[in-house]
């Protein structure tokens, strides 16, 4: 793929170049996913945030609304949002893959992580939003989005809460995505809660720079 933005080079807005980019990817057939997808899941809330989000990929709420961190992961992250008074539409949210990896089981379709060959079939797509929202703050929600953007080598238990450069100048943290908090139980649950909320203050105070650097 030689530029995402072919069609919107010349000066045009960030919306338009992002919009351009999301209809390449609502027909995009670049790895198997576009064959088991509903709905391709571009992305959601504020192109101009100093901050954006990424996740791992759309499950199945995702697939069947086209919305990123719908269901309970979601609200979660919201209430992860809210504990710094911010909510997803302050933050630009989207995802590695844009399409849900699932397997078959049992006789229904069960969220599986997406393939290397997937996640790097998608890649252009998030540098492109990366590219048009030139986030100073990129917070990768799990291990495989850290993997894609930090380190190929990130281990979310031992890197997360750390600031790393990238190369685009953005400063980019881990934190555990809510859908693994979910899974926690007992004195875990607790433990992971307590880094989850840390992370996000240590992302909000850097929020709040990028934010006064605006004024
Ligand atoms: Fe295309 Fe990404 Fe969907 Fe694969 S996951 S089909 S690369 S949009």
């Amino acid at each position: 793929m030689d530029s995402l933005f072919d069609a919107a080079d010349g000066g045009e807005g960030r919306e338009k170049r992002l919009e351009d980019l999301a209809a390449q990817v609502s027909v995009c057939t670049r790895c198997d996913l576009a064959m088991t997808r509903t709905n391709t899941v571009f992305a959601s809330g504020d192109p101009y945030s100093p901050l954006m989000l990424v996740g791992e990929g759309p499950g199945e709420n995702e697939d069947a609304t086209g919305l990123p961190f719908v269901g309970r992961a979601g609200k979660l992250l919201d209430d992860i949002l809210a504990a710094v008074d911010l909510t997803r539409d302050q933050v630009y949210l989207t995802n590695t893959v844009k399409c849900r990896a699932a397997v078959q089981e049992g006789g229904r379709m069960k969220n599986r992580p997406p393939r290397t060959t997937e996640t790097r079939a998608c890649n252009p797509y998030l540098q492109g939003q990366m590219e048009a929202v030139k986030p100073e703050i990129v917070l990768c929600l799990g291990g495989p989005a850290a993997k894609t953007l930090i380190n190929k080598d990130f281990k979310i238990t031992k890197d997360r809460g750390k600031w790393y450069d990238l190369d685009n100048g953005a400063r980019a943290m881990a934190t555990f995505h809510p859908a693994y908090v979910l899974r926690q139980r007992g004195d875990d649950l607790d433990n992971t809660k307590r880094l989850v909320w840390k992370d996000i203050q240590n992302v909000y105070a850097e929020y709040q720079k990028a934010m006064e650097e605006r004024e």
